[in-house]
């Protein structure tokens, strides 16, 4: 049993609705519990023409090296048709071992369960020397712009150096235990653009039309592989997500036809290779016959992979200790706010079973949240020690 109870944490943060970028009371709430235990806390408010201002947290206590973060978000996806839900998506219910609500798992469970970790830790005297902080976002649900990155950028203009991290994202696909994550895909996207000649479908032989020649380029990029992966990564994958030719007439052959990818990367791809070999395809396929564009969305990410045997180390250690069982080391599925701190320090990421985030009725074992505060309870000891 641990002395802050983390069910109860995690009740209290779901009772808040903080669907991104609402605040809802979350962070307000974990200033609080921080506080009253010693953490200077700031709530830093960033903002963005075009995007909602968003509230986030930085905790932090202790001084010098090493200096240790917690890193996760307080904002959730919206529940979705309530009346759908057994249980209030914001009230909390435990019922059969099972707590239930909006951010059960993605990822407020995590905040819980590090919150109350780190309290434990702190009351027993474990800190000697070093720093732990609490890294906590408002935006990560959202587009992403008024959180982690100028959380990060803020931090390290006070003067704050990381030395490790752990974000709470859930990343357990079954079971408890399962996996780290040690590195994410990158991301890539873009919109290849054909242009044809507007005309009457009856004279076809006056137009060209666009939407063969687009199926042409299309059959290109997916005609072979990007790669097979490899032992740090799974395979590229290039995957077309819309297609566009903005035509409601039945007798007009349109004037231009477009198709949006994209790409999911591992570490043998950059942005400038991608570009490269999407250029050579399409130019080969395309001949002197059709006239097309290629444009890259200038966001995205790359892939990283994290290099530090004692924080994976000491992680897997205090995963083993808990479960019996020694965590896999992943790079498999989306990009987190990861792929922002890894700029800073060594990063990886730990937290619960991810099976009903963003569902219906998401939910985690109250046996699991108390097992993944033991966890970051041991990981804190052996780090700190
Ligand atoms: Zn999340």
């Amino acid at each position: 049993m641990h002395r802050h109870d983390p069910t109860r944490i995690l009740q209290d943060l779901i009772r808040c609705p903080s669907v991104t970028p609402a605040e809802g009371g979350a962070l307000v709430y974990l200033d609080g519990v921080l506080a009253e235990a010693g953490f200077t806390v700031d709530r830093p408010v960033f903002s963005e023409a075009g995007t909602p201002d968003v509230e986030n947290l930085f905790a932090t206590i202790g001084s010098g090296a090493p200096h240790f973060v917690f890193a996760g978000h307080t904002d959730v996806v919206p529940p979705g048709d309530e009346a759908h839900w057994s249980h209030d998506p914001f009230g909390g219910d435990i019922v059969d071992g099972m707590l239930y609500g909006r951010g059960a798992v993605d990822m407020k469970g995590g905040i819980a369960a590090f919150t109350a970790a780190a309290l434990d830790f702190l009351t027993e005297g474990g800190l000697k020397q070093g720093t732990i902080s609490l890294l906590v976002t408002g935006d990560e649900e959202g587009p992403s712009i008024n959180g982690t990155v100028k959380l990060l950028d803020w931090a390290a203009k006070k003067g704050h150096r990381f030395d490790a991290a752990i974000v709470g994202e859930p990343t357990n696909p079954e079971r408890l235990g399962d996996a780290i994550k040690i590195g994410r895909r990158g991301s890539l996207s873009g919109t290849i653009t054909v242009q044809g000649r507007q005309g009457h479908v009856a004279y076809p032989h006056l137009a060209v039309n666009p939407i063969p020649q687009l199926m042409k380029l299309i059959r290109r990029l997916t005609a072979e592989a990007l790669d097979h992966g490899n032992e740090r990564f799974d395979a590229s994958n290039l995957e077309f997500i819309g297609l566009d030719v903005d035509n409601k007439a039945w007798n007009v052959i349109p004037a231009e036809a477009s198709a949006r990818f994209n790409i999911r990367f591992n570490d043998e791809w950059n942005r400038d290779t991608l570009e490269a070999w999407l250029r050579s395809r399409l130019r080969e396929a395309a001949g002197n016959e059709i006239d097309f564009e290629l444009e890259l969305v200038p966001t995205g990410s790359a892939s990283f992979l994290t290099h530090s045997d004692k924080l994976i180390g000491t992680l897997s250690d205090a995963v083993e200790a808990s479960t019996g069982r020694r965590p896999a080391l992943s790079t498999s599925g989306g990009t987190s706010d990861a792929r922002f701190i890894k700029d800073y320090c060594p990063v990886v990421e730990f937290g619960l079973v991810g099976q009903t985030m963003h569902q219906i009725d998401e939910r985690v074992s109250v046996a699991d949240l108390q097992t993944l505060t033991a966890i970051y309870r041991g990981f804190l000891d052996q780090y700190f020690a």
